[in-house]
């Protein structure tokens, strides 16, 4: 069985910035970038907000500027998704893909977050036929066609502004009667003339005989005056927030209610002695790139710490 020192679970700003500075520090990490190689601002569009590119860069090619960086000292990393942990003694055994397994003498979790879905069963129905989770990857196909976008947070007001650049006309769907978003965002929202946002909708199904064809929304829910509302679009984007990706460390590690890692404090100890938690699978508040950059720096340190003491 193959023993590595340092363990990092999960490719976003988190296990790659941990991967720079357990690498710098000669612990030789190994990394397994997850699902979603480069994490979730790789379906981001522009960055504007990361320290260092005073002219914004793209998502992507942040996330490839980062590995980058992480090679250049050696970092080993490698595709496969961890599927099974055993952090009840060390040194810790993980299973990627469910074929290899891996002993560690520290382990840095830093899975990301996942974004949700309404739930519905047309999600699932039209799923690749019109209904998708990421405005970056999927717009493209979605030129001069109409569209919907259903959250009001900062993630739904991206979307949808990056859109309406593409599409003849977005739809912005809020359940409540007011936008929930940071302020420059919901500026941008409404100063985009092909956004219309809808208040106080919510969509209970989508039809079309060829994928998505139409949206069949209530608005106002359960009041007197409640009506149904169908929009005709092409391409239905969720942007309702993230599930942490933290189902398979359950068993040993303490989560809160939503599934979001416990750590100790401002350190990234987790209630298990020697496995770190870093980035939005622990951040229920911030989960931004460059927070979650600075908690992968913060389980780097902790481990070798760590990895020093015992
Ligand atoms: P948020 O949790 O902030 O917003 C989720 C939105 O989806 C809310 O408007 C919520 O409605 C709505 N929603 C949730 N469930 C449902 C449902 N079942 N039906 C209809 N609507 C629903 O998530 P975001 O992904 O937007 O943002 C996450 C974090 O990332 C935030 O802190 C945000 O500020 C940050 N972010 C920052 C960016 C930036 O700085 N450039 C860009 C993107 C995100 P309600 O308001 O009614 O609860």
């Amino acid at each position: 069985m193959e023993q590595v020192k340092c363990l990092i679970i999960g490719g976003g700003p988190a296990g790659y910035t941990a991967a720079i500075y357990a690498s710098r520090a000669n612990l030789n990490p190994v990394l397994y970038e997850g699902m979603l190689p480069g994490g979730q601002l790789t379906q981001t569009t522009e960055v504007e907000n990361f320290p260092g590119y005073p002219q914004g860069t793209q998502g992507f090619d942040m996330m490839e500027d980062i590995k980058k960086q992480a090679l250049r000292f050696n970092a080993d990393i490698r595709n496969g998704v961890a599927t099974k942990v055993d952090f009840s003694k060390r040194p810790f055994t993980v299973e990627i893909d469910g074929s290899t397994t891996i002993e560690a003498q520290a382990v840095i979790i830093a899975t990301g977050a996942t974004a949700k879905y309404l739930g519905l069963a047309d999600e699932t129905k039209y799923a690749g036929r019109g209904v998708s989770a990421c405005a970056t990857c999927d717009g493209f196909f979605y030129r001069k066609k109409r569209v919907a976008v259903v959250g009001g947070g900062d993630t739904a007001c991206e979307e949808a502004v990056y859109l309406a650049g593409l599409a003849e006309k977005v739809y912005l769907i809020v359940r409540k009667p007011f936008l929930r978003a940071s302020k420059v965002m919901q500026d941008r929202v409404f100063a985009t003339p092909n956004i219309e946002v809808l208040f106080e909708h919510n969509t209970i199904g989508l039809a079309g005989e060829n994928g998505v064809e139409k949206a069949i929304l209530v608005r106002r829910q359960g009041e007197a005056d409640e009506s149904k509302v169908e929009i005709d679009i092409d391409g239905f984007f969720l942007a309702i927030g993230h599930h942490p990706n933290s189902d398979v460390f359950k068993q040993y590690i303490d989560t809160d209610e939503v599934g979001y890692i416990k750590t100790n404090g401002i350190s990234t100890h987790t209630n298990v002695a020697g496995v770190f938690a870093a980035g939005d699978v622990a951040d229920p508040n911030y989960r931004q790139a460059i927070t979650a950059a600075a908690s992968g720096c913060k389980a780097a340190i902790d481990l070798e710490r760590f990895l020093n003491q015992i």
